[in-house]
């Protein structure tokens, strides 16, 4: 006989805490008392919610399960980036990074297992995509980050720049971004949230209509539509016009600007023409760029521009008035920058 499925609390929305409390006949505040356990505390065991009355304690047993993602290590890199590991329950590996900066702790984090976008420069696509994360796989990795933070340590920034295309798994991504920002539940500000998208245009328009009033960040990585085809097989279905119309259309909080990353590829994309074309388009847009220099893997069909290459692409759109920033890619010595993230087991 298959045993029926018991809700997983980390799952759930504030809201839907409430609803299913409700349902049982409790108080709905009970349901952001267990919101605190599980999203603020890390609570494993609905045993350790001494508040709650014991009758509803063994409901709870008997009809939910609390997941957590089985944490493989935490490697540490020289400038202290820190990737942790992990493995789904059916057994594909996932990863985040928290990177420290002197006045920010950030956690990137991951949406799914692999990706099926195919951009050819990046290293978590060359599998394709194993399976979509649940909305608790997504939240599950700040609530273990937060419980490996060192003493006085705390997070100050999420960008949604792990594995995967999180407009990929929209829905579950969303779910997981209404508990992230839920002050009951994980209590994150909005403002202090990055999503970054390959560029799946319908998605960036739905997404800003669902008023979260989140950062926005797309990978543009190339000046036209040729070399962004040739890089990112999504430029055929939706070019950068479509692309820069949404990003126009993006709602976005006072004071605050679109992210546009940028991979150097030596050679491809990286020339002083790829740069005067590149501020030429994004003249109109409130928008900086953030400049990547390609982290090579092993098996990469592209190279790492020089620093000179670099500062002069920068340098020319500095030069238009543009705001625009090299990433220091962070945690290369442990395959932890920006492109390396995939399951090992299965990268080439
Ligand atoms: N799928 C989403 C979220 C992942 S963000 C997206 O693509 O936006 C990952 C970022 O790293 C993207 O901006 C991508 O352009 C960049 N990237 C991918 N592979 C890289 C590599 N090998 N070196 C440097 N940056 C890379
Ligand atoms: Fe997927 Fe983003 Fe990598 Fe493209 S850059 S393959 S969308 S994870």
């Amino acid at each position: 006989a298959t045993v029926p499925e018991r809700t997983d609390l980390k799952d759930l929305s504030v809201p839907q805490l409430q609803t299913l409390l409700q349902t049982w006949g409790a108080e709905g505040y009970r349901g952001r008392q267990i919101a605190r356990w599980v999203f603020r505390a890390g609570t494993a065991n609905i045993a350790d919610m001494r508040d709650l009355p014991k009758a509803l304690r063994q409901t709870l047993e008997q009809c939910t399960v609390i997941s957590r993602l089985s944490c493989l290590g935490v490697d540490l890199a020289a400038d202290g980036t820190r990737k942790l590991r992990y493995q789904l329950s059916d057994g594909p590996l996932i990863e985040s990074v928290l990177i420290r900066e002197p006045t920010r702790l950030t956690l990137c984090l991951s949406t799914q297992a692999g990706c099926r976008i195919g951009c050819e420069f990046c290293l978590t696509t060359k599998a394709g995509l194993r399976r979509q994360l649940r909305p608790a796989e997504i939240v599950d990795q700040i609530v273990q980050a937060r419980a490996r933070l060192d003493p006085g340590e705390s997070l100050t920034n999420l960008v949604f720049m792990g594995m995967g295309e999180p407009f990929d798994n929209y829905a579950n991504t969303v779910h997981a971004l209404r508990i992230i920002t839920h002050p009951e539940a994980i209590g994150f500000s909005p403002r202090r949230i990055t999503v970054s998208t390959s560029g799946l245009v319908p998605a960036i328009r739905r997404f800003g209509a669902e008023g979260l009033g989140l950062n926005l960040a797309i990978s543009l990585n190339a000046p036209n539509d040729e070399i962004r085809t040739r890089l990112m097989p999504i430029n055929k279905k939706w070019p950068i016009d479509e692309l820069l119309s949404a990003c126009q259309d993006y709602p976005l909080l006072h004071r605050r600007r679109i992210t546009f990353e940028y991979v150097l590829l030596s050679g491809v994309n990286d020339q002083p023409a790829h740069a005067e074309q590149l501020a030429r388009r994004l003249r109109e847009l409130r928008c900086k760029v953030n400049l990547i220099p390609f982290n090579e893997f092993p098996g990469a069909l592209f190279r790492r521009p020089s620093a000179d290459v670099v500062q002069r692409f920068q340098a020319i759109l500095l030069g238009h008035r543009l705001t625009a920033t090299v990433r220091e890619s962070r945690g290369r010595d442990i395959g932890a920058a920006c492109g390396q993230l995939a399951d090992s087991r299965s990268s080439p």
